[in-house]
C-alpha cells in the first residue's frame, strides 16, 4: 500500500482502486487523511445482511424450496448472514492479518467450498433444507455487498481474493465516519426497506426464533 503525502501536510494511504474510494479527514491536528479502498467501502450493514438472508429463507419456505423457518434455522441463517464480516473486519482492522475488511471471508474461494461443505454436512445430519438455507444466507451476504459495484460504489475484486489483490486500510476505521459516508449512499437506505420487508415476513411466519406467546385460553404452566 502506498503511503502518500497530501496537500496541507496530510498523510494517507492510497487505494489502488480510485473508484469508490473514500477519504476520511480527522479534524484535530495532526491532520491525517485516510483513503479507504473500495474493498472496504461500506455497503450493507449487519441489519441489511440479516434482513436479506431472512427474506430468502422465508420466501424459500413459502415456495417450498426450504423448510419453514424455526429457531434453529433463524439462528444459523443470521450467523451465516454476518459470517464474512465477522471473519474479515476483526482480522483486517484490529488484528491485521488480512489485507482488507473484505478479503478472505468475502472470497468465493472460501464461500463456495464452505457452502458445499455446509450442504453436505447438513444432508448427512438429515437437515438438507437447513444446509441450503445457510448456504443461501452466505451467498446473500456477498450479493448484497457486491451489488453497489454496478454503480461504482463498491468493489468486486475481493470475490476473487487472493487471486486478485485488494487493498484495505492501515488503521481501524472510524465506524462513525463510515456511517456518515453511508448517509449519501442510496444503498444504505435499501437496507431499511429490506429490514421492513423482513419484519413483515417474520411476523407472518409467526416470529420464529422468539419464544412462542401463549395462545389465549391455553392453560398456564403454573
Ligand atoms: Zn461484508
Amino acid at each position: 500500500m502506498a503511503r502518500a503525502e497530501f496537500e496541507g501536510g496530510g498523510v494517507g494511504f492510497e487505494a489502488s482502486e480510485p473508484v469508490g474510494a473514500y477519504r476520511f479527514a480527522v479534524a484535530n491536528p495532526p491532520t491525517v487523511t485516510y483513503f479507504l479502498s473500495s474493498a472496504d467501502v461500506s455497503g450493507m450493514w449487519p441489519l441489511g445482511h440479516a434482513a436479506g438472508a431472512y427474506l430468502l429463507t422465508s420466501v424459500g419456505a413459502e415456495r417450498e424450496w426450504l423448510p419453514d423457518p424455526d429457531a434453529t434455522s433463524v439462528a444459523f441463517v443470521l450467523l451465516a448472514s454476518q459470517l464474512p464480516d465477522l471473519i474479515d473486519k476483526p482480522f483486517a482492522w484490529f488484528i491485521p492479518v488480512l489485507p482488507a475488511g473484505r478479503s478472505f471471508g468475502h472470497s468465493l474461494f472460501l464461500i463456495a467450498p464452505l457452502c458445499v461443505l455446509v450442504i453436505v454436512v447438513a444432508r448427512r445430519l438429515g437437515r438438507a433444507g437447513l444446509g441450503l438455507a445457510v448456504a443461501l444466507a452466505l451467498c446473500s451476504h456477498l450479493a448484497l455487498d457486491v451489488l453497489p459495484a454496478l454503480w461504482g460504489r463498491s468493489a468486486w475484486r475481493y470475490l476473487l481474493w487472493p487471486v486478485l489483490e485488494v487493498e484495505g486500510y492501515n488503521s481501524p476505521p472510524s465506524i462513525v465516519a463510515m456511517f456518515e459516508n453511508s448517509l449519501d449512499d442510496p444503498w444504505f437506505y435499501a437496507e431499511f426497506v429490506l429490514a421492513g420487508l423482513a419484519f413483515v415476513r417474520w411476523r407472518s411466519d409467526g416470529w420464529p426464533g422468539l419464544p412462542r406467546p401463549r395462545a389465549s385460553g391455553e392453560p398456564s404452566a403454573d
